[in-house]
């Protein structure tokens, strides 16, 4: 019996996991019954790693124990602190991972150890490979690596329709803009041109509204919020948080404020804010939007109007004012009939299904582009010198791959021996400023003049990003190959077999006790938030669920963490 395929969209905010069923792609939920799961990690006073949604919600509380955004540092040697546990973006993606792969086995009844993973269309080698010894550190082999654009444009059918077609996807998502153009003809999916702000996203409009709010609280009170300090900005960014999400509904949301420290004096302030004014304060933010946009139709050649689909993706989309920026930009309303925050996933399940089928993969040829330029380092002589490094683009970026592509070189004096190439990835001129992937040393004949000593040298690159170097020395025949596994910042064999020895040591908070865990978290997260009778309500209720929770009674459990469940939805809207 064949196993589960299931697809994952490692997000930077949120991850999902998605699998199908009866042709269509369906999300598996959490333990604490949402599809979607914070990339977050947390780990809790006796050593226990909470991954998910108490974790968090433990952001606010125990910022010092807590991991997040570690997608943006894939592919480096940047570490985030838990306490006293020092985790890499590999290991702690590793750790979302196994997380998802749980919910789908809870899900499916069965093991799940292979999967298709979703990736942003400018991940390099080694943001992709890093993605890879997460999933390696899970038990996770990856069946392939689909480009997030391409996932989107798998959910919304586009693959199936029987015209060429030209689409755009705007992923907005909490922390990142991308903006991918994909050509689709006969079901192949190419990459067309792709640019993005790996700086701005839907945390910068909320971030953009506290400021928006704290002009208007020294306006009307004389006196300003102190933004400086941690535990008021955490306070007005998660109600400005509150209001963006509800003013993609409402044309005017009210903004409590209860027991706000202003001064030297709490008070409670209540302020309305508009869509109007919320968009105007917004200018900024969605001009700077309009520069990726422009940057990939400049590179794909293409002018708005030959966009044929407009597709959004990402949480941030369904702001109305994101919605109007690309209406008035392409000249037709985009499309977002699937929910914004899965497409993503969606597509990876429906890849992972076509590999399973083995149905159409043929005819489904998922194209990507060359992230990276890769090259060799090669030296010149000028008047009578020798002048190295420099770098020698062999694979451009921008290449549609999979590709081979083959460049030629000389030996720079009739002796040489051996010709050293050094396989460089980046986009300088020089060579130390790109990233040295390794090394093919190849013996040169000794006979003949440098001319007759040309070495052909092919790179292959391939859809999973492994990059295969094969060096020919066209007097001779002889051929040297490379195939470039150990990356820097990627893990070795043996660094990985270690990291996973310290995976299993890690404790893991039950599954099972995780919705207690999560509700206690949020709990915790709200009662640092709020002061006097709503903040005495809520210890109450925290009180009744512990007691609950000693008596182990699991009927009386689910009861009092219900009933906190409902306390806390109800003073949240107050905050
Ligand atoms: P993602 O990374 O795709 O999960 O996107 C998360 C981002 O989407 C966050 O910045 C959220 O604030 C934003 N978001 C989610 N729902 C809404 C909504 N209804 N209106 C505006 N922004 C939203």
């Amino acid at each position: 019996m064949s196993t589960p395929i299931v697809g994952i969209d490692l997000g930077t905010t949120n991850s999902l996991v998605a699998i199908m069923r009866a042709g269509q792609p369906v999300l598996l939920p959490s333990p604490v019954g949402s599809l979607t799961t914070p990339s977050a990690v947390s780990i809790d006073d006796s050593g226990e790693l909470l991954v998910g949604e108490a974790a968090r919600a433990r952001a606010l509380t125990h910022p010092q124990r807590c991991a997040t955004n570690f997608k943006r540092d894939m592919g480096t040697s940047r570490r985030q602190h838990l306490g006293e546990l020092s985790m890499s973006a590999p290991g702690l993606s590793a750790l979302v991972l196994t997380s998802l792969q749980r919910d789908a086995e809870a899900a499916l009844g069965e093991p799940v150890t292979q999967a298709v993973i979703t990736v942003p269309a400018y991940f390099g080698d080694l943001q992709r490979q890093a993605t890879r010894d997460a999933a390696s550190l899970a038990g996770i082999e990856v069946l392939r690596f689909i480009n997030e654009p391409t996932a989107a444009a798998l959910a919304y059918g586009l693959h199936r329709l029987d015209q060429e077609l030209r689409a755009l996807v705007l992923d907005l998502g909490g922390g990142t803009f991308d903006v991918t153009v994909l050509e689709i003809i006969e079901g192949v999916i190419e990459i067309q041109a792709s640019a993005g702000d790996a700086r701005l996203g839907g945390e910068d409009f909320a971030e953009a509204l506290v400021e928006l709010l704290a002009a208007r609280i020294a306006e009307q009170q004389g006196v300003p919020p102190d933004l400086e300090d941690p535990q008021i900005h955490a306070r007005l960014l998660a109600a400005c948080e509150r209001a963006k999400r509800r003013l993609s509904a409402a044309e005017e949301v009210r903004v409590p404020l209860p027991d706000f420290p202003l001064g030297d004096e709490r008070l409670d302030l209540e302020l309305s804010l508009t869509r109007a004014d919320a968009e105007a304060h917004w200018q900024p933010l969605l001009a700077r939007l309009r520069g990726p946009i422009n940057r990939a139709l400049t590179d794909a050649e293409l002018e708005p109007s030959a966009i044929d689909e407009v597709l959004l993706v990402g949480g941030a989309t369904r702001m109305p004012c994101l919605i109007a920026l690309a209406a008035r930009i392409f000249g037709r309303m985009p499309n977002r009939s699937l929910p914004p925050d899965e497409a993503v996933a969606m597509g990876a399940a429906i890849q992972a299904a076509l590999i399973a089928d083995d149905e159409a993969v043929e005819d489904l040829v998922v194209t990507d582009i060359a992230p990276f330029s890769m090259g060799v380092e090669t030296s010149t002589r000028v008047a009578g010198r020798a002048i190295g490094g420099m770098f020698s683009p062999v694979l451009e970026r921008g290449t549609v791959i999979p590709a081979s592509r083959i460049e030629h070189y000389l030996p720079l004096h009739d002796a040489q021996d051996t010709l050293v190439l050094r396989i460089y990835q980046g986009e300088h001129a020089l060579v130390r400023h790109n990233t040295l992937l390794g090394e093919i040393r190849v013996p040169l004949p000794r006979a003949g003049s440098s001319e007759h000593k040309s070495v052909g040298v092919r790179f292959t690159y391939d859809l999973n990003g492994i990059l295969e170097i094969d060096a020919i020395v066209e007097a001779t025949g002889d051929k040297h190959s490379l195939v470039i596994e150990q990356r820097p910042g990627a893990l070795t064999a043996s660094a990985l077999e270690r990291a996973r020895a310290a995976m299993q040591r890690l404790k893991f908070h039950p599954r099972e006790s995780l919705p207690n865990r999560t509700t206690l978290a949020r709990a915790d997260a709200l009662h640092v938030q709020l002061r006097g009778a709503p903040r005495a309500l809520l210890r109450e209720q925290i009180q009744f669920f512990e007691v609950a929770l000693s008596g182990q009674e699991p009927r009386e459990i689910e009861q009092a963490r219900e009933s906190l469940q409902a306390t806390i939805e109800g003073l949240s809207r107050f905050l």
